[in-house]
């Protein structure tokens, strides 16, 4: 692949050097403690879902960063390493995936990258264990549309522990009924873990 020789770039500020520049971090704000959503043992997220974050995820969403990607699901990882509660084996990472729709549209599903990218970061293995029903994409519906949240079906039995990935956590719609689908399919404990929340 001749884009293996080009040099990396921010996706903020598009300065050479690394996916995310060190300048450019500085301006993410850390998301807080929250709450895990219903059917979560534990939930961490990396960012609070303001100002340069929003650039952020909006590049991921609607271009293909993988430098970027790989710097995020690093830092991701770190808060699974910081964890006391959540242990890493015989945990296995999946993600709340994006409609068929909008993954073929754009060629990939950033949370699927993302939950990739953290499974790698902490030698762990990332595998589909959910399936979006068809429906309606989040982005550009009324508040009211998104709470109702989209569905999914287990791809097979779910494992006993998993981490869950997703993008932004939001309303916590999507989160629930990921968890839900995969408690349903025999996973006992879920834990969440996304690159942004929204306050
Ligand atoms: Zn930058």
């Amino acid at each position: 692949m001749l884009s293996l020789l080009l040099p990396r770039r921010c996706v903020l500020c598009r300065s050479e050097g690394t996916g995310l520049c060190a300048a450019c971090i500085t301006t993410l704000i850390a998301a807080p403690e929250m709450a895990p959503p219903p059917g979560f043992d534990t939930c961490s997220s990396l960012l609070s879902y303001t100002g340069a974050t929003k650039e952020l995820i909006a590049a991921l969403k609607f271009h293909n960063h993988r430098d970027a990607v790989g710097v995020l699901g690093f830092a991701m990882s770190q808060l699974v390493d910081a964890s006391e509660t959540l242990e890493r084996p015989a945990l296995t990472v999946t993600w709340a995936p994006t409609s068929a729709n909008r993954k073929a549209k754009r060629g990939f599903d950033q949370s699927e990258l993302l939950a990739r990218a953290v499974a790698a970061s902490l030698g762990l293995r990332a595998c589909k264990l959910l399936r979006r029903v068809a429906g309606q994409a989040q982005t550009g519906h009324s508040r009211a549309e998104r709470l109702l949240g989209p569905q999914f079906l287990a791809t097979g039995r779910s494992p006993e522990r998993v981490l869950l990935v997703d993008d932004v956590r939001t309303t916590g719609a999507t989160l629930c009924a990921a968890a839900d689908t995969l408690i349903e399919s025999g996973t006992g404990s879920v834990h969440g873990l996304t690159l942004a929340v929204t306050l």
